[in-house]
């Protein structure tokens, strides 16, 4: 549901003594016209509208903290939300009745004075606010790249870095939480701090995959390595599920290649990369589909440079060799290290009535893989019959992540995610709830140990239950770091 002019007056006039006084230190950062109401209760899952009283642009840092500071030292604390680029799908980036701060804002008109390039320490100082995108493209003008990334790059660096960053490249330099070295922080209770490793600890490790409940993120130093100039490509189709993940994990356990994912196919659409030039191969996926109603493939990179480039092509011959994907069925392409890494392009979502995003993302201890395919990936997926939507499965090594830090993982040594990505018209996500809950419905009744990432979870038992073991550091850092309870409400945690 949209605000409506007259919910939005309503809210403005009844709400206008709290809204002058987080203004009151400098009315002109937060506005609460139409446009910023909207966009500080929208997000990229089009599900959860929740209408702040206004929306906070701070031109500096010195202005993110006053604001938090104006509300710390309210008798009436009201709540801030840090929103990158609202790409959250369940309205972790709003903040029903307080402040949504416009991250964006902290960039605008600075051009690329917010990603600084050191190449002799080989990292790169990035605010909080900056995109991916840009980073990609700052650092690989200089000849460096950070080395683990998202599959889709226009997403803040705050935002991502406050759940986990994941993707292909994971499984050797861990997510990229696992790759910042320092970071800029205000406290939910105005604190400028400046934390890493062995500074403030407490407070780098709880930001980190922290769900924006510590502070509010306005600068990162991210690791950097040389970057690689072009990439190999391949996508390899399976029929057998165990042949495909045996084949994954050998390669997250040999590090032969620099990019590692999985898709499930339910429809012939997603095998195209195979059949569309062969009515053969379109006539045995098809009936393959029909015989098990799923395929899987394997999405595989390895990085080269002029340095490389006369032996690549054996190098990659000899790393397929080793796989036992579907005879023929293989698809490798050649393309530059960037396209590669922006290979979506920004997502344009068309005009409105905008679609609604309804994601489940899992966690999957891999000693359960096998019924969890039997259970949901062949079991369920195929039932939806979902031509739209987007399920990706791969590999991750534990030891790449920090258990120190807030992100939660499951306890075993590999494990694996789920990402279903679903469409659905606008407003018609429930059904699709309907079929996410099914399947933690499933992984509950079977004991499977899942954990929920990018988390969309409403009670504190199940936040509890969420954390785990992790539950007592993550109340004992609120406590420390954002006391009132102010920041990231829309995580639904606290509040
Ligand atoms: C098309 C698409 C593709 C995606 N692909 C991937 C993927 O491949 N891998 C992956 O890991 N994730 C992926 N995601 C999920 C994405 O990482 C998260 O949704 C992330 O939060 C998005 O970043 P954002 O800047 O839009 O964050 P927002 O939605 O703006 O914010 C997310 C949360 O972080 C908080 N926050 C935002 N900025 C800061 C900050 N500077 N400091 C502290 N807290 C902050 C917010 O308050 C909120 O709680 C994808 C999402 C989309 C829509």
């Amino acid at each position: 549901m949209q605000p409506s002019t007259l919910s939005i007056l309503l809210i403005i006039s009844i709400s206008f003594t709290i809204i002058t006084s987080a203004a009151a230190y400098k009315p002109e950062i937060i506005k609460s016209d139409a446009a910023s109401l909207s966009l500080g209760s929208t997000d990229y899952g089009n599900i959860v509208h929740d209408i702040p009283l206004g929306v906070a642009y701070p031109s500096t840092e010195k202005d993110v903290v006053e604001l938090i500071r104006a509300s710390h030292a309210s008798g009436e604390p009201f709540a801030v939300a840090a929103r990158g680029r609202g790409h959250s799908v369940r309205g972790q980036a709003m903040a029903g009745g307080g402040v949504v701060v416009d991250m964006t804002s902290l960039g605008k008109g600075k051009g690329k004075e917010r990603i600084r390039i050191d190449l002799e320490g080989m990292y790169a100082d990035v605010g909080g606010e900056q995109l991916w995108v840009d980073v990609l493209k700052e650092a690989t003008a200089v000849g460096v790249a950070p080395v683990s990334w998202t599959d889709y790059v226009y997403l803040s660096v705050g935002g991502t870095l406050s759940n986990a960053g994941i993707s292909g490249q994971a499984f050797m330099h861990g997510p990229q939480i696992s790759n910042v070295v320092e970071l800029d922080v205000v406290t939910g209770k105005g604190e400028f701090m400046t934390c890493s490793r062995t500074r403030n600890p407490e407070l780098f490790f709880g930001v980190l995959g922290g769900l924006g409940q510590f502070g509010i993120i306005t600068r990162a130093r991210i690791v950097l390595d040389k970057a690689p100039t072009r990439v190999k490509w391949a996508k390899l189709l399976y029929s057998d599920f165990t042949t495909f993940t045996r084949d994954q994990e050998h390669l997250i356990s040999n590090n032969a290649s620099n990019y590692v994912e999985g898709f499930i196919v339910t429809n012939e659409n997603a095998a195209s990369d195979w059949t569309s030039s062969s009515p053969s191969r379109k006539a045995e996926v098809a009936a393959l589909l029909k015989k098990q109603g799923v395929l899987y493939y394997i999405e595989l990179v390895k990085y080269y440079d002029n340095n490389t480039a006369a032996t690549i092509d054996q190098e990659f011959d000899t790393l397929l060799k080793e796989l036992k994907y579907m005879s023929g069925y293989n698809a490798t392409t050649d393309a530059s290290f960037v396209e590669f890494i922006d290979e979506s392009g920004d997502i344009d979502n068309g005009t409105p009535p905008l679609p609604s995003h309804p994601w489940l993302n899992l966690f999957i201890p891999k000693s359960t893989i096998v019924e969890f395919n039997a259970g949901v990936l062949a079991g369920m997926l195929p039932k939806l019959n979902d031509t739209s939507g987007i399920f990706i499965f791969y590999p991750f090594n534990r030891n790449k992540w920090d258990d120190r830090m807030t992100a939660v993982v499951p306890d075993e040594e590999v494990f694996y995610t789920l990402a279903a990505l679903h469409t659905t018209p606008q407003d018609g996500y429930k059904s699709m709830d309907e079929f996410n809950n099914e399947i933690l419905e499933f992984c509950k009744s079977k004991g499977l140990k899942v954990k929920q990432y990018l988390p969309n979870i409403k009670s504190k038992k199940e936040w509890m239950d969420h954390f785990g073991t992790k539950w007592e550091i993550v109340e004992k850092r609120k406590a420390m770091f954002d006391p009132k309870n102010i920041l990231s409400p829309g995580q639904r945690i606290f509040n």
